[in-house]
C-alpha cells in the first residue's frame, strides 16, 4: 500500500527517479493541478559532480546527498515513495516496483545511467566505479586500506601494487579524481605513512581518445594536461585500458602497469526498467524521445535526463549527458504539464548551453563559458562558488563550505576514514587467510 490520499480528481504523474531531472520536476510541479508521485529506490538526492570529493576524503558524503522527503514536507499534492521499479507496463498504464503497483496517466522516466564497462565487463568485479555515494565510499576506504597495508609490508613489489592507481577515462570524473589523488600523495601520504617511500606511488590516467576532457575547448584540454603532469600524474592518451585481472592492466599500445585499483570512469549507459526495450525506443541504451521528451510511440510517457536521447541538428547524437541538461529537459517538461492541463500547446526543447568545468587540485580549474575559456586560480573560484551554489540544502552548502576551507588552509583532507572496509569479491578468501594467519598460536 502506497500512503497518503491523493485528489481523485487530478490526473496522476508518476516520476521514476529523484536525481537531478526527477528532483527538478517533482520541484516545479509543486501546488500543480496533477498528484505527483515520486519513486527513487534511494531516500536522497545525490550531487553527483562531488562524489570524487568524497572518494577522496575532502568531503564528507552527507553534504552531497539530501534527503528527498525533506525536499517536499508540506508539498501537499507530491509524495515521495522510496522503491525501486521494477517493469512498466504500458498497456494497464502502471509500474510494477518490488513492493506495490502504481498507476499512471503520464510516466517519466528519470532514471539515468549507469557504468558500461564495454570489453571489460567480464572484469567489472575487480574495479572500482563513481556512480554514487557508497561507490564513493568504497574507493575512499580501499585506497587508504591499500596504504595500510603498504605500511605493513616490506616487501617494495607488494608496497607498488597497492600503493598504484590507475584511472581509466579522460573525461571530467577521471581528470578530477586524478588530481585530488594527486594532491594526497603530495599533502597526506608522505605525513600520514612515515617511513613508506610515497614517491614511489604511481597515478596514471589512462584516455582512449586523443585528448582530456573530450568535449570542452582546446584551452581546457591542453591545461588540464598540464596541471595533471605537474602534479606528477601519468597521462596515457590513445591508450584504452582492456585487460585487468585485478593486479595488473594492460592498455592498448601495449603499457602495462601493476595496482590493485583500476578506477573505470571510461563509460556510462542509460539504466531504465523493463517494459519498454523494443528496437525503436533504445538507442544505444537510451531512450528515443522528441522534442518534448516523449518517448517515441507513446503519448504519455516521457523521458528525461540521462536516459533520454533527443537527437537534433545541434545534438545528432543526443545531448551530453550533464545534469544542466537534465534540470533545463524537466523545467521545460514541467512546463509542458501546466499547458496539457490547459489544453494549450506544448513547446519544444531547446538547451542552453550554460558551460562547463573542471577542477584539477586547489586553485586549478579550467572553465568554458560559452563565449569566454578560461583557466587558473579564478577559474578555481568560479567553480567552488557554482558548486556551493548548486549544493541542495543550507546545511550541505555550509558543511561542504567548512570542509573546503579547512583543507585549503591545512592542506588535509577532512574524512580520512575507513568505516566500512571494502573487501574486493576476489579478495574475499584473501582476507580470511590473512586474519586466520594472523591469529595469535599461543596465549
Ligand atoms: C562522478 C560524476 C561527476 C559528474 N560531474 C558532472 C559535472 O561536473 N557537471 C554536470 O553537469 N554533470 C556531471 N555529471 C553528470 C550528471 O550527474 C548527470 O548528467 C545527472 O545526474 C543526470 O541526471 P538524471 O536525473 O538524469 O539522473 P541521476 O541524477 O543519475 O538520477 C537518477 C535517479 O534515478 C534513481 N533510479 C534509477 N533507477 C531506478 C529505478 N529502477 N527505480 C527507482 N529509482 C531509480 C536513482 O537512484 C537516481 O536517484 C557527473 C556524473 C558523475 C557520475
Amino acid at each position: 500500500m502506497v500512503r497518503k490520499i491523493m485528489d481523485k480528481n487530478r490526473k496522476n504523474i508518476v516520476i521514476i527517479g529523484g536525481g537531478f531531472a526527477g528532483l527538478q520536476l517533482a520541484k516545479d510541479l509543486k501546488k500543480s493541478n496533477y498528484n505527483v508521485t515520486l519513486i527513487d529506490k534511494n531516500n536522497y538526492h545525490t550531487f553527483q559532480p562531488l562524489l570524487y570529493q568524497v572518494a577522496t576524503g575532502g568531503l564528507r558524503v552527507d553534504s552531497i546527498a539530501y534527503p528527498l522527503r525533506k525536499v517536499f514536507r508540506g508539498a501537499s499534492n507530491i509524495r515521495f515513495v522510496m522503491d525501486e521499479v521494477l517493469e512498466i507496463d504500458t498497456l494497464r498504464n502502471n509500474v510494477t516496483t518490488k513492493n506495490n503497483i502504481i498507476p499512471f496517466d503520464y510516466l517519466v522516466i528519470a532514471t539515468g545511467s549507469g557504468v558500461n564497462y564495454f570489453k571489460l565487463d567480464d572484469s567489472k568485479n575487480l574495479m572500482m566505479t563513481l556512480k554514487n555515494p557508497q561507490d564513493a565510499l568504497k574507493i575512499r576506504s580501499y585506497i587508504l586500506q591499500n596504504f595500510e597495508q603498504a605500511y605493513k609490508t616490506d616487501d617494495p613489489a607488494e608496497q607498488e601494487v597497492l600503493m598504484n592507481i590507475a584511472i581509466a577515462g579522460g573525461g571530467p570524473t577521471g581528470v578530477e579524481l586524478a588530481g585530488a589523488i594527486a594532491e594526497m600523495k603530495k599533502f597526506i601520504f608522505p605525513k600520514n605513512y612515515p617511513g613508506l617511500d610515497v614517491s614511489k606511488m604511481r597515478i596514471a590516467l589512462f584516455e582512449a581518445g586523443p585528448k582530456l576532457l573530450g568535449p570542452m575547448s582546446d584551452g581546457a584540454s591542453t591545461k588540464s594536461l598540464q596541471y595533471l603532469q605537474g602534479f606528477g600524474v601519468e597521462v596515457y592518451l590513445n591508450a584504452a585500458v582492456d585487460h585487468y585481472d585485478g593486479d595488473h592492466l594492460k592498455v592498448s599500445n601495449g603499457m602495462e602497469m601493476n595496482t590493485k585499483t583500476l578506477i573505470w570512469t571510461a563509460g556510462v549507459k542509460g539504466v531504465f526498467p523493463d517494459g519498454l526495450d523494443h528496437q525503436d525506443v533504445v538507442k544505444g541504451s537510451r531512450l528515443v524521445v522528441d522534442g518534448y521528451n516523449r518517448v517515441k510511440t507513446y503519448n504519455h510517457i516521457f523521458a528525461v535526463g540521462d536516459v533520454a536521447l533527443m537527437a537534433s541538428e545541434e545534438y545528432p547524437k543526443g545531448h551530453p549527458m550533464l545534469a544542466t541538461v537534465a534540470i533545463q529537459q524537466a523545467q521545460n517538461l514541467a512546463a509542458n504539464f501546466k499547458y496539457l492541463d490547459k489544453d494549450k500547446d506544448m513547446t519544444a526543447f531547446e538547451y542552453k548551453d550554460k558551460g562547463t568545468m573542471a577542477t584539477i587540485g586547489r586553485n586549478r580549474a579550467v572553465v568554458d563559458l560559452p563565449f569566454w575559456h578560461f583557466q587558473g586560480a579564478f577559474a578555481w573560484y568560479v567553480w567552488i562558488f557554482v558548486h556551493i551554489f548548486s549544493i541542495v540544502g543550507f546545511k550541505n552548502k555550509l558543511s561542504a563550505l567548512w570542509d573546503w576551507a579547512y583543507n585549503f588552509f591545512t592542506y588535509d583532507r577532512a574524512v580520512q576514514l575507513i568505516i566500512n572496509p571494502f573487501v574486493r569479491p576476489d579478495q574475499a578468501s584473501d582476507k580470511k587467510n590473512i586474519e586466520e594467519e594472523s591469529l595469535p598460536t599461543r596465549y
